[in-house]
């Protein structure tokens, strides 16, 4: 018997029935009555996730598209950018920075652990010339499992000429954002994580202060002109064609999540990620990640000696149908991470660890099974 594969990735994430449903319906045109009505009730929606009173742009595009457009439109090339880069994708936004001709200062926190907002202070009275236009960071660093104290930085910056741009692509509507409170200037998400969708939609906020900066920006643009986003939206409409039915669907995910409920939600992740942390350890496994800053969304493991992890990975996948994630870059082979962002409960957990401790036992692990099933249920609220 085969069932669905279960994606216990961070992104994509399973998708639930009213998703899969929405994206299977007919098409709809989009200069329509019918479609705005979506597409007003999904941002509705939208600005109660990211609790705030700003503007979010919707973009047909991956995650990275909506990291790349923000810098794009808030910046002039040769503007002074400070990147706090913890993982993979905060090398990724520093990266975009600087293929831009952003001038861009490096904060390179050694992986697994998360940013001092105390070194960034000091960081920030230490510039030269005080230019400082922006500070680019990731809220949920995915390939680490680690999370960024994003309220802190954005203290930092209250009556700054600076903006904060937040990557929450892994974060947003599984982890508490105030945008507004926090003083977040732009944070950028995708559909593919927490929010319970198919790849294709990505979104950004944008603050007052950081449309003033967008006025200004010089560099080139066309298909990501926040300017032009902005006006269609008034109009409920994109400037360009929309992902119709991806948009549909977001309406749909965005009922789920108002009718569960933020904090419901946000309880819940959390809950997952104790009993996945407590499920390893008890099976002898080393989580990854300094534990201060360990993530709700994703749990980073570190590979037990003389054990191949991606062959056990392996094993969960084509034996046991589920998928976990690998190590990034240097962490190949080095760790390994089980994501519970989105669409996931305590079976879908359960199951996980089960699985797990069976491939573990395949590819020599030594341990008693059902170890980790124990301290997972232990310590699991199953009505949450
Ligand atoms: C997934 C992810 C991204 C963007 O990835 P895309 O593949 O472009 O959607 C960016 N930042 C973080 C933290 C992520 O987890």
């Amino acid at each position: 018997m085969k069932r669905d594969k279960l994606l216990m990735t961070p992104g994509p994430t399973m998708l639930p029935y009213k998703v899969r449903e929405a994206m299977s319906r007919q098409i709809l045109h989009h200069r329509t009555k019918e479609f705005e009505a979506y597409f007003s009730k999904m941002n509705d929606d939208l600005k109660r996730v990211y609790q705030t009173q700003n503007p979010v742009l919707t973009f047909a595009s991956s995650g990275t598209g909506a990291m790349e457009a923000a810098l794009v439109n808030a910046f002039s090339p040769g503007d002074k950018v400070l990147a706090i880069s913890v993982g993979v994708f905060g090398e990724r936004f520093a990266k975009i920075a600087a293929r831009f001709g952003l001038d861009v200062k490096l904060m390179d926190i050694p992986w697994g652990k998360g940013v001092n907002p105390e070194d960034v202070k000091t960081f920030l009275e230490g510039d030269e010339g005080k230019d400082i236009k922006g500070i680019l960071i990731t809220h949920n660093e995915t390939s680490t499992g680690v999370v960024n104290d994003i309220k802190a930085i954005g203290q930092l910056l209250k009556d700054k000429d600076c903006l904060l741009l937040v990557d929450a692509v892994s974060s947003l509507a599984g982890i508490e954002i105030k945008t507004d409170d926090w003083g977040l200037d732009m944070v950028i998400t995708g559909s593919q994580k927490a929010l319970m969708l198919p790849p294709g939609l990505a979104f950004v906020s944008v603050s007052d202060k950081a449309w003033d900066f967008i006025k200004k920006s010089k560099m080139p643009k066309f298909y990501y002109d926040f300017l032009s986003y902005k006006k269609s939206l008034s109009d409920n409409t994109t400037p360009f064609t929309p992902a119709v039915s991806l948009v549909i669907a977001a309406s749909e995910a965005m009922n789920m999540i108002i009718e569960e409920g933020l904090d419901k939600i946000f309880a819940r992740h959390k809950n997952l990620a104790l009993a996945c942390r407590n499920a390893v350890t008890a099976m002898g496994l080393e989580l990854f990640a300094e534990q201060k800053y360990a993530s709700d969304l994703i749990t980073s493991i570190k590979a037990p000696a003389g054990i191949e992890i991606d062959k056990a990975r392996g094993i969960m996948n084509l034996e046991h149908d589920i998928m976990i994630a690998e190590g990034q870059q240097h962490l190949k082979g080095k760790i390994f991470r089980i994501g519970h962002m989105g669409y996931v409960d305590c079976y879908d957990l359960l199951r996980t660890i089960s699985a797990l401790e069976f491939s573990l036992k395949k590819v020599g692990f030594s341990m008693e099974l059902g170890a980790g099933v124990a301290a997972a249920q232990q310590s699991i609220d199953p009505y949450l």
